[in-house]
């Protein structure tokens, strides 16, 4: 059972240093036992409230790893049912069926998509780099062979799935340094199940017919020390499917029911034979609340939209992307290239930056650091304006790379074209479109 705010107030150094953030000991210890802050926040804690304490300030929804390295797949840790509230966490794993029914050249077909399938945006690489490895042929020995294979030609983390313990064997010992999930435990079998994930370190999926089988399960498989955890609720039908997720993350966030609070996997796969069907249903489950996302393909224009999704939905909405400060080189300029300044929100430093290229017209971009605002909201908020734009340029050494002394502004700020004058004596402040898309005629036409 977790703590209550009182039984952790106890164990806390009870100071009131406000090292925390927190105005009080107590203050902490309630934002404690509610999830709503980490106990690392805390300098003073001692060593032995630690250990005591661990439990109360997990997440409710227990992290869990699948894979090793860098490129490990990390779910769950989530603390708030609503994005809104504070964040979430660790973005779904989208995963890609393949069967070992399938040809050598399908499997690594497959393969190639989940490599070649792969997008930048916003700075950002976009990937879904997962593999579902069904036992449907019921043979250990080619199963195994299939993760061999798979093993050796992708860097992906896996599922294996199959209901068979022996056949789940011969793929977990033949993946084991992988550490791939083992799909799944299931109360017939949760016992074989539970000894094969910790021989091979594996993490495992808890399956069963409804939750609270499924709370039993689980309890069976923690008894056992296992830690690492994804739940399965066995629903294949949409309306089911989407009732557990939202019970499954309200029993673990709103009643504190450890049983429940591990990730998920779902299988749109099986839900549906229609794949755009099966592309809308995974989206619901991207928002809601899925860990694990196993598609029947993948295709380019329906993976590209889950994977904006999941970008938009596991971004930090208290902590907007931002580029970097600085001077940005485009289509390699000279000293009689164009000058233009813009903010640092990602999003407005990307599309610029896209149309400038695409202009052909060599450029420097001046992105000013707005703290992650546009430069709407940046210039409303007193963050975009001529006295700190100025001062900004003027030392960022760009007057050593042009002969000139021309600045275009964006069009939403032209009211600061004569504060900028003002600021930056000698120079031309030029107002350009208000939007990048018409950048292109205007830097064509321009002239140092
Ligand atoms: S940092 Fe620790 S000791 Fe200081 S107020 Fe917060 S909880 Fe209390």
């Amino acid at each position: 059972m977790p703590l209550t705010g009182i039984e952790i107030f106890k164990l806390l150094p009870k100071t009131n240093c406000q090292a925390c953030g927190v105005p009080t000991c107590l203050a902490f210890a309630m934002a404690l036992a509610a999830g709503k802050a980490e106990l690392a926040k805390c300098p003073h804690v001692s060593e032995e409230a630690k250990s005591k304490l661990s439990e109360a300030s997990a997440p409710p929804i227990l992290p869990v790893t699948i894979g090793t390295g860098d490129k490990a797949l990390k779910l769950g840790g989530e603390t708030v049912m609503f994005r809104h509230e504070k964040r979430f966490e660790n973005p779904p794993g989208i995963a890609i069926l393949i069967s070992d029914k399938m040809s050598d050249a399908e499997v690594d077909a497959r393969l190639k998509k989940v490599k070649d399938l792969t997008y930048e945006r916003v700075g950002l690489t976009l990937t879904a780099n997962l593999v579902a490895l069904k036992a449907e042929s019921g043979d250990a020995a080619k199963f195994a062979a299939l993760v061999g294979r798979v093993k050796a030609g992708s860097d992906a983390n896996m599922i294996l799935i199959s209901d068979k313990v022996d056949v789940l064997a011969a793929g977990a010992r033949a993946g084991a340094d992988k550490k791939p999930l083992l799909h799944a435990a299931t109360k017939d079998n949760a016992d074989a199940v539970a000894a094969l994930a910790k021989e091979t370190g594996c993490a495992v999926a808890a399956k069963a017919g409804n939750l609270d089988e499924l709370a039993s399960l689980t309890g069976k498989l923690a008894a056992a020390g296992l830690k690492n955890i994804v739940i399965d609720s066995g629903a294949r039908t949409v309306r089911q499917a989407f009732e557990d997720q939202v019970v499954i993350r309200s029993a673990a966030l709103n009643k504190k029911f450890r049983a429940l609070g591990y990730p998920t996997i779902v299988f749109p796969a099986e839900m549906t034979n229609n794949p755009m069907k099966e592309a809308m249903i995974s989206a619901m489950f991207v928002a809601k609340y899925a860990g694990i996302i196993v598609l029947s393909d993948f295709r380019g224009e329906s993976l590209f939209p889950l994977l904006v999704e999941r970008l938009n939905i596991y971004t930090d909405p208290q902590r907007p992307l931002a580029t970097k400060q600085g001077i940005y080189e485009i289509n390699n300029p000279n000293e009689n290239s164009p000058l233009m300044v813009t903010s640092n929100f990602s999003l407005t430093y990307f599309i610029v930056s896209g149309e400038i290229e695409n202009s052909k017209v060599p450029s420097f971009l001046y992105v000013k650091d707005t703290e992650g605002l546009s430069v709407m909201t940046s210039w409303a908020a007193g963050k975009f304006s001529a006295d700190i734009i100025a001062p900004a340029i003027l030392k960022s050494g760009i007057t050593d790379k042009i002969k000139h002394r021309k600045l275009i502004i964006p069009g939403y700020i032209a009211a600061e074209s004569g504060g900028l004058e003002e600021e930056m004596k000698g120079w031309e402040i030029m107002v350009g479109p208000r939007d990048a898309s018409h950048l292109t005629p205007y830097l064509k036409a321009w002239k140092a």
